[in-house]
């Protein structure tokens, strides 16, 4: 197949798709640092975990050791509607930069939701049925999450109880509409339907909320609930591994026409598309089997990898959540008020931080207004609009293809298209009025989330 002209979309058949989703941990020489239990300091339990995630999803959280985990026929039936994603060849791109890169793009975002994170939500939805629960709670800021939830719900027929940042309750009324449309209770966070909720309704009367602050109520809601649990769409080890449908369907795809690629470029925000994405890449890495560049992207405003410490934190804001040892800036870090293009999770994905912690992969951080510029040129050449969070991986696909134009290499380059931007019209109104501009915070405005890291010996 290798001479044949490769084509703008390689779809992969029905029957192509993984039916075993790439558990990466269990071929990591050097495992991750496990969970702790923020009041013992001791490695999380099954016993413990299962109090806040479904059990099914505790074991997959813990688990270690086997490296293929059976996709359930039921999920794959849910994927089927939406998947495979295509994998496109960025023809047009290359045309417009005159480059002897290859470029391709994995994109996601070809589902109501908008994004990677229903692969995610379906996959913990089912489990939460499977069990018998009632239904399952969680937080969202702008809402793609709590999107992908609802819908994953709906097709269960689980209840769902998302609670909004209130600023994006109101200012985003479209998502809301969208989860409300699948079913979802939507309340605006603080809310009175939580203790945590009046308490600080009644010390900040007027708040309108925070991402911690919604997932204290959340949490609370599930604990006090008869039937519910607390999810999460994002950082936790579960979610990297239903991410790693993304990653292996991309190999499949670049397989059939014998293609290799030289660099794999992803956004990360607390790393589940990216760690999906290069999972079975980074397996034959680890395993020596081949060498990729992976590049991890993220924004100059709130740049854990590149800058944060390798320290046990809280996963949450709201100090819930088990510790968990990552890069992180601190769970007190708050990126400043002009950040607009997402990514604003304080920390990285244990699983990620210990691969850029030994080596195995870069991390490179970009600034907001190179990031829309890079999301303008994108929608303008390809015809897709990206989200912004994707857009950081544009930026540096770009980037080392024209880098490949200097030096007249034909590199083969792979980058996460994660999602589609149409709800975040308010950030490309910013940049194209010319009122976007970029901060980078010093050292100074660092210290303060690091001084909230937990004691941990
Ligand atoms: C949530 C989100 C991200 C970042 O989350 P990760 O867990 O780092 O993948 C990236 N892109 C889109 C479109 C998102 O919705």
């Amino acid at each position: 197949m290798s001479n044949q002209k490769i084509p703008y979309k390689i779809y992969l058949e029905e029957q192509e798709m993984p039916k075993q989703w790439y558990n990466l941990r269990a071929d990591m020489k050097e495992k991750p640092e496990p969970l702790l239990n923020p009041a013992t300091l001791q490695p999380v339990t099954l016993e413990e975990l299962s109090g806040i995630f479904c059990k099914e999803l505790a074991m997959q959280e813990l688990n270690d050791t086997d490296a293929y985990i059976d996709i359930p026929e039921e999920i794959r039936k849910f994927y089927r509607m939406y998947r495979p994603s295509p994998l496109v060849r960025a023809y047009c791109l290359e045309e417009k930069l005159k480059t002897p890169a290859k470029i391709y793009y994995k994109f996601e975002g070809n589902n109501t939701s908008g994004s990677h994170k229903l692969n995610s939500a379906i996959a913990q939805a089912y489990y939460a049925k499977k069990q018998g629960l009632k239904g399952v709670t969680t937080e969202t800021g702008a809402g793609q999450w709590g999107t992908a939830l609802s819908m994953a719900c709906s097709y269960f027929d689980l209840d769902c109880q998302v609670y909004m940042v209130k600023v994006s309750y109101e200012q985003k009324p479209f998502r809301r509409e969208v989860m409300r449309t699948y079913g979802a209770s939507v309340t605006p966070s603080p809310s009175e339907t939580t203790k945590v909720g009046r308490e600080i309704l009644k010390e900040h009367p007027g708040t309108t909320g925070s991402l911690g602050c919604a997932i204290s109520e959340a949490v609370e809601k599930a604990v006090t609930s008869e039937g519910y649990r607390y999810v999460l769409g994002s950082v936790l080890n579960q979610v990297l591994l239903h991410q790693s449908v993304i990653g292996l369907e991309t190999k499949t795809a670049l397989e059939k026409y014998d293609i290799v690629p030289d660099i794999i470029i992803g956004c990360a925000g607390g790393g589940s598309n990216l760690g999906g994405l290069i999972s079975p890449f980074m397996g034959e890495k680890i395993k020596g089997k081949r060498d990729y560049r992976i590049i991890a992207v993220e924004p100059a405003s709130c740049p854990s990898l590149t800058r944060g410490k390798y320290a046990y934190d809280f996963c949450d804001t709201g100090r819930v959540c088990p510790l968990s040892k990552m890069y992180t800036l601190g769970s007190g870090f708050i990126p400043s008020a002009n950040h607009a293009g997402g990514l604003r999770y304080h920390g990285m994905s244990s699983t990620l931080s210990k691969l850029y912690h030994d080596g195995l992969m870069e991390a490179r951080s970009v600034e907001q207004t190179a990031v829309f510029e890079a999301a303008t040129q994108f929608a303008r050449i390809e015809g897709i609009l990206p989200a912004p969070e994707s857009s950081h991986a544009i930026r540096v696909a770009i980037d080392e293809a024209l880098k490949c134009k200097e030096t007249g290499e034909e590199k083969t380059i792979v980058f996460g298209l994660t999602g589609t931007g149409y709800f975040d019209m308010m950030a490309y109104e910013k940049f194209n009025n010319g009122e976007m501009s970029d901060y980078i915070p010093t050292d100074d405005d660092l210290k303060p989330g690091f001084a909230s890291l937990p004691k941990v010996d």
